[in-house]
Formats: C-alpha cells, sequence, structure tokens
C-alpha cells in the first residue's frame, strides 16, 4: 500500500504547526520544537499485553455480572441479588431513570468498550484492518467517559459499610470480580486507542477478500 505522504502530516494541538510525522524509538515521545507541547508518544507495539489484559477482563466481567454481589443475612431473612437484580428492582420502584443510567454506566458502555477493542485488536494482532475499524475506534473513544465500574466498585464499598450495623454481610463472587474487573480496566483505558491508527496505516485492509479473489482466479 503506497502511503502519501500528506497522510503522515501531524499538527501541534496548541500552536497548529505541521510536522511530518516519523516512527519513534520505544519509551519516547516527541515534542513540538516551537511550544513543547507533546504530539505524540511511542506506540507500546505490545499489542500483545493489551489483547491478553481486554480479553481477561472481558472474562471477569462476565463473572462479576453473573454471580450475586453480595448475602445480606438480617435475622435469619437472607437475600442476595447480581447487578442485573438490583437494576430490575430499581426499574419496579419506579426509578427508571436512575435504572437505565446504572445499566449504560456499569454494564452497556463497558461492555461495548471491552468487545469493540478486541474486535479491532485481535485482527490487528494477526496482521489485517477490520472492516468498520474507524467507526469502532470512534466508538471506544465516545464510550470510554461512560463506563464507571470504579465509581460503581466505590459506591458498593460504602454501602456494605454502613449495612453492617444493620446486617451481617456476606461478599460474593461478583464482589471481588468487580475489585479486578475495576483494576484491569484501569489498565484497559491507560492504553490510547489512537495508537491503533498508526499501526493499522502500515497494514493492508481486508487480506481476506484478495485471498478469496486469487483462489476464484486460479
Ligand atoms: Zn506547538
Amino acid at each position: 500500500m503506497n502511503v502519501n505522504e500528506s497522510d503522515e502530516l501531524i499538527a501541534c494541538h496548541e500552536c497548529d504547526a505541521l510536522f511530518t510525522k516519523r516512527a519513534l524509538p520505544t519509551h519516547s515521545k516527541a515534542k513540538c520544537p516551537q511550544c513543547g507541547a507533546l504530539l505524540y508518544r511511542a506506540m507500546s507495539g505490545n499489542l500483545d499485553r493489551i489483547c491478553a489484559m481486554t480479553l481477561a477482563a472481558l472474562i471477569t466481567f462476565v463473572i462479576a455480572q453473573a454471580f450475586p454481589i453480595v448475602e445480606l443475612d438480617a435475622n435469619g431473612l437472607t437475600s442476595e441479588t447480581t447487578l442485573i437484580g438490583a437494576i430490575v428492582a430499581l426499574w419496579s420502584e419506579q426509578m427508571e431513570i436512575i435504572a437505565v443510567l446504572v445499566f449504560c454506566s456499569t454494564i452497556l458502555f463497558p461492555l461495548a468498550e471491552l468487545v469493540a477493542l478486541l474486535y479491532v485488536l485481535m485482527p490487528l494482532r494477526a496482521g489485517f484492518v477490520p472492516p468498520g475499524f474507524n467507526i469502532v475506534l470512534r466508538t471506544i473513544q465516545f464510550v470510554r467517559p461512560w463506563g464507571m465500574i470504579e465509581v460503581f466498585m466505590l459506591g458498593v464499598l460504602v454501602t456494605l459499610v454502613k449495612m453492617i450495623s444493620i446486617a451481617r454481610v456476606i461478599p460474593e463472587a461478583a464482589l471481588f470480580a468487580f475489585g479486578a474487573l475495576t483494576l484491569m480496566v484501569a489498565v484497559v483505558v491507560s492504553f490510547d486507542p489512537r495508537a491503533l491508527w498508526d499501526i493499522a496505516a502500515r497494514l493492508p485492509q481486508k487480506p481476506k477478500r484478495a485471498a478469496r479473489h486469487v483462489r476464484q482466479r486460479s
């Protein structure tokens, strides 16, 4: 693939100066010589690491959603719930807006980000750019600020501490899964998806279709 030289230009977001983008050695960064603003960092070429972390986070996410978070025992009356169960309870208590907000920030958006990241990371690792690459990357950048698993985790912990005086609180599997997920998501979020555009620019688009044409011809 011939890359036009104009594709490799980068503008300083502080002073609008244009520069030709060059590959950097690992752990280095490019700064604007005019104003000193950070232009871009060297890509951590380690796609494997972020790919493995995203996959692990997705598996932990499923565990966190599938199992109860805590069990409450008050005078022999026990009750336990999953996150989905809590959202359904909110909805049936006429708190529909809060139910929707909790659903979006703790289930829908984090899940969308993890699935979308895997969708672009897996093919890039295999050496090709998946269809809809640009839209998927923009989706990741759109949903990222709305994923609030860490806020949810903090809320749960504060609630549990307050509940201890009323009932016996027994932590269940999903509580530990959410704890682990909070740390994993922090690692995944530290990865800048813009780096994937640079990697994709050096890869061919949709090699499978090309391979099929070759097979038909022969
Ligand atoms: Zn500048």
